[in-house]
């Protein structure tokens, strides 16, 4: 159900153990082949299947398509939200739904830049509310929630997601392949070892001139609509797990 055609006394007569979702996502570049909103329309299409299958059992809220992008800001065209404004909007979205009542609130994220903030929002808005034990708050990348779409199928070549690489150009070819372009010439882009396990500080530029990460020009629409029932799949089994919270535990 979407938050967007009710109005104030459907969402006040809910269930107020229905979860809520928030679909975050982002608008800046994505290579020289792919549009700018590509994890905003990517995270879309993931949201409105799993939508269909929940039906009346979950509440969609729109999506919010401003991320957390400065490290994408060297590219023409990126919209991005300082990290600090980013984290006090999402603890904001959350806030509302607590003040409205409501107790299991989900953030479905489709951009890599979202995780740190989006991670440590649903922290601090528990630390704001740590008398109440009947809430559950989570923050959920759709890309790593367990699927492994390397082994559903092996024409797949990267074994983890990049950027405006095979994976995300794949299902873009699969959504609106008029939105995509020249991949013939695109060279891949190697993923290289950042001094891990250490976090770098990086901007995108440091990793790439062309703006992607991986090897798009090995995306086919046929492997697009594959990650897609993948991804969907993993957000449906997350959302089913939320329902059933016995809503005090601490596993679920
Ligand atoms: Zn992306």
């Amino acid at each position: 159900m979407q938050l967007t055609d009710l109005n104030w006394p459907a969402v006040q007569a809910l269930n107020k153990d229905t979860p809520v979702v928030f679909p975050v996502a982002a608008l800046e570049q994505h290579g020289e082949h792919m549009p700018l909103f590509t994890d905003s329309m990517l995270l879309g299409e993931i949201v409105r299947r799993v939508a269909e299958r929940m039906k009346d059992r979950v509440l969609f809220a729109p999506l919010m398509w401003l991320g957390s992008s400065d490290h994408h800001l060297d590219f023409p065209g990126t919209l991005s939200s300082p990290p600090r404004m980013y984290l006090d909007l999402l603890s904001g979205l959350a806030e509302n739904f607590i003040q409205h009542g409501f107790r299991r609130l989900v953030f479905i994220n489709g951009h890599g830049g979202n995780e740190v903030p989006g991670r440590q929002a649903i922290f601090e808005v528990r630390q704001r509310h740590r008398r109440r034990s009947d809430l559950l708050l989570l923050f959920a990348t759709y890309w790593h929630l367990g699927g492994k779409p390397q082994e559903r199928d092996r024409a797949l070549s990267q074994k983890q997601m990049g950027h405006a690489c095979e994976w995300e150009t794949s299902m873009m070819l699969w959504i609106a392949p008029h939105l995509v372009g020249g991949l013939a010439r695109l060279r891949p882009v190697e993923f290289g070892n950042p001094f891990e396990p250490a976090a770098r500080g990086w901007i995108t530029k440091d990793r790439t001139g062309p703006g992607h990460i991986g090897d798009p020009s090995l995306a086919t629409a046929e492997k697009g609509e594959m990650l897609f029932r993948v991804f969907g799949d993993d957000v449906t089994a997350l959302l089913e797990r939320v329902l059933r919270w016995d809503g005090k535990s601490w596993d679920g």
